[in-house]
């Protein structure tokens, strides 16, 4: 059994955005040298998380709306008297910190449509990490 553990940087542009991070992941996994086990992609932050589904650009804008209709920004939430950023916390807080995904035969299973994508919050953030953890052998 091993495990490898890489942290990868990722900068955001805007208040929300979603960025597709399957490629880094892989890459993460080739340097690893494991071929079976399980991936965790999570995020150590309060206001952005992982997300895993399709990539496509009317659907990527379709979760950011999601999250504006249901949890709106100016719905006068206690922690806004902080930093303003009370909605961007509990979408983080009900979608989570992050994904696990099984490694089989150097392959993550992914289905055909499904990427591994950032869901920032509460951008623009120069700095969001990513930590990639793989377990097995
Ligand atoms: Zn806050």
């Amino acid at each position: 059994m091993k495990t490898y553990l890489k942290e990868l940087r990722v900068t955001t542009k805007r208040k929300m955005e979603v960025l597709k991070i399957t490629e880094q992941v892989n890459q993460v996994i080739k340097e690893s040298g494991i071929n079976d086990g399980i991936v965790t992609i999570y995020v150590p932050h309060a206001t952005a998380t992982v997300i895993v589904n399709e990539f496509e650009p009317r659907i990527i804008n379709d979760y950011v709306e999601w999250i504006r209709r249901n949890i709106p920004a100016d719905a006068g939430w206690e922690h806004d008297e902080i930093d303003n950023n009370a909605y961007a916390h509990i979408a983080s807080a009900i979608l989570g910190p992050g994904k696990v995904i099984p490694l089989h035969k150097g392959r993550l299973m992914l289905g055909t449509w499904q990427e591994i994508m950032l869901l920032e919050l509460d951008g623009p953030r120069n700095f969001r990490t990513v930590v990639v953890q793989i377990i097995g052998s």
